[in-house]
């Protein structure tokens, strides 16, 4: 079924520009495909896009035998390897949908060593005559994609994906890469635990978008506000206003509209054809600015978005990412704004409660507010706090709110040492709403029951609220100066960062909150 067989090739960079026809790689790639080459296992995290797929199948190409690529949808798959053989690579999928006759003929293929890769459904790889089958095709690799199908913490949990790490034990010298465009940590710990991924290298990459400009800014009177940072920073510019409720969104394009704005709304209430039109009018147009609920954005590609606005923030910090990276596709630069207020907290943790998920999926939802909400609050570069999320490290961006005018911040050591040493004092079993009323000294009948009034540091934080101490825990967090348990209950444990604070070699900043209410500046200075 192919047209010519496999031309001779000896390395990446070789296929890469006679088979893929690209001149050079891109972000990490040559990387990832050097370190697969050379037997060894991966996380490869890069959003969609990013050029994940040349990781794994030019290796493939390249190492004996038959490379294994799992994947959840058979469409993808189909796609896929309809691709790669139009480039004149020996791909195949074996899926349901596909007759026997077909299926047979790809196996034996496979067996005669004449396909270099091979795209199969999780389900069917790890029935044991299939293992035996690969066995006796002598695998190149295995490249597991969408890998975090393997966590109950993403979206798209698929059960049969914690079947693979069947691979490692069968098949313990074969390199593995796990790929996927989700990647925050907690993610990628389920990742490295379910697939037995231990000893992979972490790659995490190009979730950076370097031309926008990240801006958070405590809650009053949002519209107004908005309009403000419109006209000073935007006039004449396109761009998406996100708002979480139906109601919202009408009133924010009427008073948009009033203001000379050329807004519209776009949210789920509308009919299909006002969406349609309006969606149309927002790309053809100029200078349109979209007002929506997140039911927009799905498929968008404008380029010249010049912003994307927040009145309240999303649900998560993924969604963040996602949203806000629809501005400024062009490289051209571009802005991330967003305001809220603790009330807008208080209303997203009441979706979660109210909603109709299990109580797992509730307590996942509810840490990743709490990231999101650390990102809100930190004191230190925006950019720097939303990579890490992904795994990403870089150094303080210079294009965001706090790198380009430093939060007031003062020296909130003491304060730390007094957080940090409460989690310990409680055996680090604890959320911070509980951290929170020991320290303030509450009565209530957890704090009673554990004899919490008894630790040494019961009442030690009374000059201050629950809400200051909470948003001292969270900034801790968001620091990394702490973590958080997902297994037991979000409790916040001490980690290796923690102990230099508590021993008194690690300064800590802390940031004055704007979004709580004003109170006597002496007392927050503590
Ligand atoms: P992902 O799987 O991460 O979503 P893909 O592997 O499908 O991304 O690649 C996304 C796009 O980038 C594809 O159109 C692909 O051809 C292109 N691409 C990948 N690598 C390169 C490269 N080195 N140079 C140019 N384009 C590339
Ligand atoms: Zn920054």
């Amino acid at each position: 079924p192919f047209p010519y067989p496999r031309p001779p090739m000896t390395s990446p960079r070789d296929i890469l520009s006679s088979v893929f026809g690209f001149p050079e790689f891109i972000g990490l790639q040559e990387a990832i495909i050097d370190h697969v080459m050379g037997g060894n296992d991966a996380l490869v995290l890069m959003p969609t896009g990013g050029g994940k797929s040349l990781c794994y199948q030019i290796p493939a190409m390249l190492r004996p035998g038959v490379g294994v690529c799992v994947s959840p949808l058979i469409a993808l798959m189909q796609d896929q390897v309809q691709g790669l053989t139009q480039m004149g690579v020996r791909a195949a999928c074996l899926n349901s949908a596909m007759d026997p006759r077909s299926a047979w003929d790809i196996e034996q293929m496979a067996l005669n060593g004449q396909l270099d890769l091979l795209y199969v459904a999780p389900e069917r790889l790890c029935k044991p005559g299939f293992l035996d089958f690969i066995a006796r095709c002598g695998p190149s690799l295995f490249a597991i994609d969408e890998a975090h199908c393997v966590s109950q913490w993403g979206h798209d949990f698929r059960p049969e994906y914690t079947q693979l790490s069947i691979l490692k034990e069968r098949f313990p010298d074969v390199p593995r890469l796990a790929l996927t465009a989700t990647a925050d940590e907690p993610t990628q710990a389920d990742i490295v635990r379910n697939l037995q991924l231990e000893n992979a290298r972490v790659f995490a990459t190009g979730f950076d978008r370097p031309n926008i400009t990240y801006t958070v800014v405590p809650k009053k009177n949002p519209t107004r506000m908005l309009k403000r940072f419109l006209d000073e920073h935007h006039p004449g510019d396109a761009g998406i206003v996100y708002r979480l409720s139906r109601k919202k969104v009408e009133q924010t394009a009427d008073y948009l509209c009033k203001n000379g704005f050329k807004a519209l709304p776009y949210h789920a209430g509308l009919s299909a054809r006002e969406r349609f039109e309006n969606q149309e009018r927002f790309m053809r147009e100029e200078g349109v600015v979209m007002v929506a609920t997140v039911a927009f954005g799905m498929g968008v590609d404008k380029p010249n978005v010049r912003f994307v606005c927040h009145l309240e923030p999303p649900k998560s910090l993924e969604a963040y990412h996602q949203e806000t990276g629809r501005a400024g596709r062009d490289g051209l630069p571009a802005s991330a704004w967003m305001c809220y207020g603790m009330q807008d907290i208080a209303i997203l943790r009441a979706m979660i409660d109210s909603g109709e998920a299990n109580e797992t999926r509730k307590r996942i939802e509810h840490a990743k507010l709490g990231s999101l909400f650390a990102f809100l609050e930190t004191a230190s570069c925006r950019r720097q706090a939303l990579l890490a999320y992904f795994g990403e490290h870089i150094g303080p961006c210079g294009n965001c709110d706090n790198c380009l005018s430093p939060v007031e911040t003062f020296d909130g050591t003491v304060i730390a040492q007094k957080a940090l040493s409460n989690i310990f004092r409680t055996e680090q079993r604890f959320g911070v709403n509980h951290l929170a009323q020991v320290l303030t000294g509450a009565t209530t009948d957890q704090i009673v029951r554990f004899n919490h009034d008894r630790v040494s540091t019961y009442g030690i934080g009374k000059d201050m609220t629950p809400e200051e101490w909470k948003s001292v825990y969270r900034q801790l967090l968001a620091a990394g100066l702490c973590s958080v348990d997902l297994e037991r209950f979000n409790a916040l444990t001490l980690n290796e960062r923690s102990w230099p604070v508590l021993k008194g070699e690690r300064p800590v900043r802390l940031r004055k909150d704007p979004a709580l209410p004003k109170r006597d500046k002496k007392k927050q200075r503590r």
